[in-house]
């Protein structure tokens, strides 16, 4: 779905790269959490992908095909400046239908109804987002970025401004929205928790520049429950995590 091809990558004012020949790839259908500390390149990684930054060298492959000359390919929600406070909750999620022009305006209202119903925010189109309360600004956010119709969703720190309960509620609606959408999911966070929750697979950035990411699967199916944390295998994996994390802190 997602192959990373030796791609290289450095911020203009910067001397050193933030991306050397890194190469990765992720399964249709899967769920990836991307893990590292503040400041190790987790965005940088998604700009690229959504071509919001240019690489230097390398390739990116959706769907086994380059993304340059093309549009629509993947669905960003990034970390902050979810929503435009001036527009309605149903004008926010008509955005991306307005930009791809490829609707009329009875199907994209159609389509903001039923999408804001899967996410359970029936009937507030007409609300502004600052009379939301944050969770349902994110459920918000999130079914914006479906209606980018794309495949493959980049969500970026969605749940770290959110309180711990509101979050792992949250997390538990994103699973289930993920089982049936049947997307691929890119996922960053740098809670070790929260990325063991949700995915099938957790990749860590582990030195700088970035060159590789080391891969761990998750030892847990689906359905997940809170318990499934608790399970010895995942607690195993969680402290050999934190003890990767640790390290590469203390290296930027
Ligand atoms: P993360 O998402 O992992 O916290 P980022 O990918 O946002 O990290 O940033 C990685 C590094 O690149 C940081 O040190 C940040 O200061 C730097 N950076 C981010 N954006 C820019 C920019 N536009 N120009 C120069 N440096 C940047
Ligand atoms: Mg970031």
């Amino acid at each position: 779905m997602l192959e990373f091809k030796d791609v290289s990558f450095k911020y203009d004012i910067d001397d050193y790269y933030m991306l050397k020949n890194l190469s990765f790839h992720i399964n249709k259908g899967e769920f990836v959490s991307v893990i590292g500390p503040s400041g190790c390149g987790k965005s940088t990684i998604f700009r690229l992908i959504c071509k919001l930054l240019e690489r230097e060298s390398g390739q990116i492959l959706v769907d086994n095909q380059s993304i340059d000359q093309r549009k629509g390919y993947c669905g960003y929600m990034p970390q902050k400046d979810l929503l435009f406070p001036w527009r309605t909750v149903g004008e926010n999620l008509k955005l991306p239908m307005q930009i791809q022009k490829t609707f009329t305006k009875e199907q994209m209202t159609e389509k903001v109804k039923s999408t804001l119903e899967k996410v359970g925010l029936s009937g507030l189109e007409n609300k502004k987002p600052s009379e939301l309360s944050g969770g349902m600004r994110q459920r918000a956010a999130f079914a914006r970025t479906l209606l980018t119709g794309s495949d493959l969703l980049l969500l970026d720190e969605p749940f770290s401004a959110l309180d711990f309960l509101t979050r792992i509620s949250m997390q538990e609606w994103l699973l289930e929205q993920w089982e049936r959408e049947h997307k691929t999911v890119l996922f960053i966070t740098h809670d070790v928790e929260e990325a063991l929750f949700l995915s099938g697979r957790v990749l860590v950035i582990e030195d700088l520049p970035i060159k590789k990411l080391v891969s761990f699967d998750v030892p847990c199916g689906y359905p997940r429950t809170r318990e499934s944390l608790t399970k010895s295998e995942m607690l195993s994996l969680r402290e050999q995590l934190i003890k990767m994390l640790r390290r590469e802190a203390n290296l930027i």
